[in-house]
């Protein structure tokens, strides 16, 4: 192990003895009464060092094993140190960089986010719905190191559907998932397994985002459901965007369950639904920037899933209307008549009856 101070975080020394790694909250550390042994020590950590060597250091002016032992599991365990031995990351991965330094932090991890990143190249998410806001989800998975982003759509790309982060000019009339393909083979920055192709390979996505452009959705999160795929609803209706919810099939509230307890508000709740299935408007609204906000939102929950955390959208929504952009989080429990919680929930899999 060869320590190197975080170098996704800033150094500062407040004054001569007492030194700051981070600003932000949660991860910002700072330690303090580190007299000049130490702070040679704290030099000395620049990823050229082995163990051995910084105690040899140690030694040489003043800072006993003990104390440097100390010093490095402070700084490991509060995430301001990271072991440089495992940053070495592939050739031509600089644009990965930034991400895996963004996990690394998340995760308090010593290796920099090294295997967060290699699991996310190891992920397969389906993309149903690849209008202005699915496109821009699929792009930013894949661009953040998911190695395996698959976009269903039989539409065609229409003027109206291109923005600064989706669809360009040169893709208008083309069918959306070959135009997806094409922007998709450039954004990914992960090697895909070996073996292991966008086409399909029997193995099925490990997680799915269901973006609908036309109708509500419903049919495909049921059979997602069924399947026992994880998935995440997003899209945007009007002037709201709507990312969730995110459906651990089995262990969290589903989308049924969502439009039962709406039901309970407003017994028309499902004739909504089924006009705007079959009478959607002829000229719907989609802000370019609520588009791409709601994307980076979603795209944020399912990193947030598919690296181990639990996302903001499981059992709830986040919503963001205009003009004022502000997120706000909706919870929304299991509801007792949706049958998606009464299989086995340890097999992940939902015993749910249409
Ligand atoms: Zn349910």
């Amino acid at each position: 192990m060869r320590p190197l101070l975080h170098p996704a975080l800033s150094h500062t020394w407040r004054d001569e003895s007492t030194l700051q790694v981070g600003v932000t909250p949660g991860l910002a550390v700072v330690l303090g009464g580190l007299r000049e042994p130490e702070r040679a020590v704290l030099r000395g950590m620049t990823g050229a060092l082995d163990l051995a060597a910084l105690h040899q250091l140690g030694t040489e002016v003043g800072a006993a094993p003990a104390s440097v032992d100390r010093l490095v599991e402070v700084l490991f365990s509060a995430g301001a140190a990271v072991d440089a031995d495992h940053l070495t990351g592939s050739p031509g991965d600089d644009r990965r960089a930034p991400d895996r330094s963004s996990a690394g932090l998340q995760q308090h991890d010593a290796d920099g986010g090294t295997a967060v990143l290699d699991a996310r190249a190891r992920q397969r998410v389906d993309v149903h719905g690849a209008g202005r806001v699915g496109i821009q989800v699929a792009r930013l998975l894949a661009a953040a190191g998911v190695g395996d982003v698959v976009v269903a759509d039989p539409g065609v790309v229409r003027s109206a559907d291109v923005t600064p982060g989706g669809y360009g000019v040169a893709d208008v009339g083309l069918p959306r998932q070959r135009a997806a393909g094409r922007l998709l083979a450039d954004d990914i920055t992960a090697a895909p397994p070996a073996g292991h192709s966008t086409d399909d390979d029997g193995a099925g996505p490990r997680f799915a985002v269901l973006a609908p452009t036309e109708g509500t959705g419903r049919d495909d999160a049921a059979g997602l459901l069924r399947l026992g795929v994880p998935h995440l609803m997003v899209q945007v209706m009007e002037l709201t965007g709507v990312i969730g919810p995110l459906v651990i099939p089995g262990r969290s509230s589903c989308l049924r369950c969502h439009d039962l307890h709406r039901t309970d508000r407003d017994p028309h709740w499902p004739l909504l639904l089924d006009q705007a299935m079959r009478r959607p408007p002829s000229r719907p609204a989609c802000d370019t920037a609520l588009a791409a906000a709601v994307a980076g939102l979603a795209a944020t929950q399912v990193l947030a899933h598919l690296d181990g955390f639990a996302a903001s959208a499981v059992d709830g929504t986040i919503e963001m209307s205009l003009p004022s952009g502000l997120p706000r989080r909706r919870s929304w429990a299991r509801h007792p008549s949706c049958g998606c919680g009464w299989g086995d929930a340890a097999a992940g899999v939902a015993q749910w009856v249409l």
